[in-house]
């Protein structure tokens, strides 16, 4: 295994579904629910551990990051996010400087909690603001509000968490340059280490797509959406951020190592309803409903609804997609790692008539490979599309 392996584990579980969400999570689920889907969890992951040992011929498979998502992870007992973390360290040989990420939500985890959690060894904190305005936290129902924000960083940092994400959506209904410029304003005050700021896109059958239907407001335009990135590049470039992917912003040293390895289309296991591994060429996916993915357990352990074994082709397109999203790009070397020996001598060539077939300024070439620019940044999803589909 090149590089040491991700472990991600989906905990599918929120207070109350936001407007926009259509993630694999459920709210006000029963309390029963969750006390079974932590035991089949850690079933599962033991499970997961022993098979991978076994192929790998080791006693525990190296990992070198862990990523807790969802849904709302600290929507389960601290005590059992504790006990996990516990459990992948028996489990796993967590290299020393393992990159251990937890995501949570403003107004669901407490100083207390959070003092407990860092103790633990969770490292990295990612926390879902999405705005600072309130209308706007609003509008996408959002539990939280900007105090429940300030709170929540503040006890992270008494805890001693020295990794902070921060989440943000931008080109929202109503959303204005200004409200964007306050909450990036907001955010820097903050002082976290990794912003993550995602475009709104919006997903069929959420209330939110619904709204925009009955015409209760509408989205931004296209420039107006443009403005509001140039806005976030004027803010975190001179904070001292640097923009290391389509929607990732990092301070040096803070990149998110946990998702470098997925845009370095590396070995990934995930763990828990609807996660997706990727191992051995082949990606499987788990069952999506956590009652779904329990009774699966329960019968016969067959947890997976699909299974696909990725082409030689199809690997080395996604890999190449995937290293693009980077502000570096991709190198030769990377892409030959990932590719056929008969085709390494074809990929220059290749590359070349690809990029050719682009309107000029938008993928480029590197002394060691290709990036996309700021433009082609912009412009990835059609690129990518233009490319390959
Ligand atoms: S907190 Fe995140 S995962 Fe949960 S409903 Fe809101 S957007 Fe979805």
């Amino acid at each position: 295994m090149a590089l040491p392996l991700g472990l991600y584990i989906h905990i599918p579980f929120c207070w109350r579904r936001c407007a926009y969400c259509d993630f694999n999570t459920y709210a006000q689920v029963e309390e029963g629910l969750k006390i079974r889907y932590q035991r089949a969890l850690v079933a599962d992951l033991r499970a997961s551990a022993a098979s991978l040992a076994r192929k790998l011929g080791v006693e525990r498979p190296p990992l070198g990051t862990l990523y807790v998502g969802g849904g709302t992870p600290t929507s389960l007992p601290i005590s059992f996010l504790v006990e996990l973390l516990e459990e992948v360290r028996g489990l796993f040989q967590l290299s020393p400087r393992a990159e251990l990420s937890l995501e949570s939500n403003p107004g669901l985890v407490e100083r207390s909690g959070l003092c407990a959690l860092r103790q633990a060894g969770y490292n990295r904190l990612s926390l879902g603001v999405q705005s600072l305005e309130p209308s706007l936290l609003k509008l996408l129902g959002r539990i939280h509000g900007v105090e429940e924000v300030e709170a929540s960083v503040a006890w992270a940092r008494e805890a001693g968490f020295e990794n902070l994400n921060l989440d943000l959506i931008y080109g929202l209904p109503t959303q204005t340059l200004k409200d964007w410029e306050r909450t990036l304003a907001g955010v820097l005050s903050l002082k976290p280490q990794h912003i993550s700021a995602y475009a709104l896109s919006v997903e069929e059958g959420t209330p939110l797509a619904h709204n925009l239907e009955r015409g209760l407001y509408a989205l931004p335009t296209e420039e107006e959406v443009e403005s509001l990135e140039r806005a976030l590049v004027r803010y975190l470039r001179p904070a001292g951020f640097r923009h290391y992917e389509i929607s990732n912003w990092g301070r040096p040293g803070y990149a998110c190592r946990h998702n470098l390895l997925y845009w370095a289309n590396a070995q990934y296991l995930g763990v828990g309803a609807g996660a997706v591994s990727y191992l051995g060429g082949w990606r499987f996916k788990r069952r999506n409903h956590p009652a779904q993915y329990l009774e699966a357990l329960e019968r016969d352990g067959n947890l997976y609804t699909e299974a696909e074994r990725l082409g030689e082709l199809s690997h080395l397109q996604e890999t190449l997609i995937l290293g693009l999203r980077r502000q570096r790009g991709i190198t030769w070397r990377e892409l030959e790692a990932h590719a056929p020996p008969a085709w390494r001598p074809h990929l220059r060539p290749w590359l070349d008539d690809l990029s050719a077939t682009l309107p000029p300024g938008l993928l480029v070439p590197t002394p060691k490979g290709y990036r996309l620019t700021g433009r082609g940044r912009d412009l990835s999803n059609e690129i990518f599309t233009r490319l390959f589909f």
